[in-house]
């Protein structure tokens, strides 16, 4: 036999089972200037839902750029690298990462970076980029979708100027997701003055969601002003998120997160949806330790169904609008200069603005004031929370 030395072709690189995008996939700008609209699409690999719909609305507005009233939309892709491996982030969840200081740092550092931090610098370049554009007010809608299989619903962080551009979706909005989560876009994003919400549109892969998430884009550009109202796709994509969610709440608080890290194996029960009712100790789901229950009782939701993620459930009860509206009066005063002389609450030495409240003498009820005075929970310790006025609460107008 002829011997001779085979050399080994190069494996080629492994195909992407994703989506190959640019981060850029679509700007469309009106005759005349006006707001700016921000929509990001897969800031989870795994949420591949947001860009195809994106894929479709952008090439019919360029078509018809006429249409648009005036100013600007624009859809990012958010994280590409995880969006090409279709999963939900490579080392670290990207909508945990938008924390001002690890922006501040990536700005200058030489370093070499990790892929989501490489993915947070472009992806925020590209926001600065249209935010030193602005001059008519901007917006950003952020789209995900969930693991289980689901009705969509809106995510607000309740600053008075993002509850019309939430409530303008006709789906539940869940309040409160911002302080149970460090770190999220929408959090960063408010910090810069952009009005923003959150949609969730349903599960992965289904064309539900797909479908959802391009009737969000259509409603979010009328809200916005960004396009001229009474066009049809609105009307149509109204009806369209109406189908389904009609007995559901309309605002719902979340109360309860249930946190999980890898090695805890959580498994979620089968059968679980958003908005399913719980009981008080029902069980729901095991880790390595047993079964687990929910210690409150209320709507389920985000159930988890996927092996990547932080957040095995959480539990949400229905919020009344009549505190809603109160919350929207009583915020124009000046409560922040009392709010100290509650039990277990003072200033916060270093952040004005900001109290610092211990849950053992302040219970439910003094963060449920903070709460309908336009405070959010900035940094939450097992004992101590901090509260801080929202960024966008002050210069709001509903
Ligand atoms: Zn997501």
């Amino acid at each position: 036999m002829n011997a001779s030395v085979i050399t080994a072709p190069l494996a080629p690189a492994a195909p992407p089972i994703g989506l190959d995008v640019p981060r850029v996939l679509g700007c469309v700008d009106g005759p005349e200037p006006g707001p700016i609209l921000i929509i990001v699409g897969g800031l989870h690999g795994n949420e591949p839902a947001g860009v195809k719909a994106l894929q479709r609305v952008l090439p019919q507005l360029a078509a018809d750029a006429g249409g648009l009233v005036c100013g600007r939309v624009i859809g990012l892709a958010g994280n590409r690298k995880a969006l090409r491996r279709k999963q939900r982030y490579l080392s670290h969840d990207l909508n945990r990462y938008w924390l001002p200081e690890r922006i501040d740092r990536l700005r200058t550092s030489t370093a070499p970076l990790d892929d989501e931090d490489e993915e947070l610098r472009e992806l925020n370049r590209e926001i600065e980029r249209q935010l030193a554009d602005a001059t008519d007010g901007i917006y950003l809608l952020d789209l995900h979708t969930t693991s289980g299989p689901d009705l969509p619903f809106a995510t607000l962080d309740d600053a008075l100027s993002n509850r019309p551009f939430a409530f303008a979706f006709p789906v539940p909005v869940v309040l409160g997701l911002e302080e149970e989560l460090a770190g999220t876009l929408n959090s960063y994003v408010e910090s810069l003055g952009i009005v923003n919400a959150g949609f969730e549109s349903g599960q992965h892969d289904a064309t539900s969601a797909i479908e959802r998430a391009e009737a969000a884009i259509w409603i979010a550009l009328e809200v916005s002003g960004v396009l001229q109202p009474g066009r049809p796709e609105v009307t149509a994509a109204r009806q369209q998120l109406s189908e389904g969610t009609g007995a559901l709440p309309h605002v719902v608080e979340i109360r309860y997160r249930h946190a999980i890290r890898p090695e805890d194996r959580f498994q979620m029960d089968p059968g679980y949806r958003n908005f399913h009712p719980v009981t008080e100790g029902q069980e729901v789901g095991s880790d390595r330790q047993g079964r687990v229950s929910t210690p409150i009782g209320g709507l389920m939701l985000m159930p988890l169904y996927q092996a990547q993620g932080a957040d095995g459930f959480f539990v949400v009860r229905p919020l009344n609008r009549l505190w809603l509206a109160a919350s929207g009066v009583v915020r124009r005063w000046h409560w922040e200069r009392i709010l100290h002389l509650l039990p277990g609450v003072r200033r916060h030495p270093d952040r004005p603005g900001s109290f610092i409240v211990d849950r053992r003498y302040a219970r439910w009820l003094a963060l449920e004031l903070f709460h309908l005075l336009g405070f959010g929970c900035r940094d939450k310790g097992e004992r101590i929370q901090v509260m801080t006025r929202r960024d966008l609460d002050t210069t709001g107008n509903s």
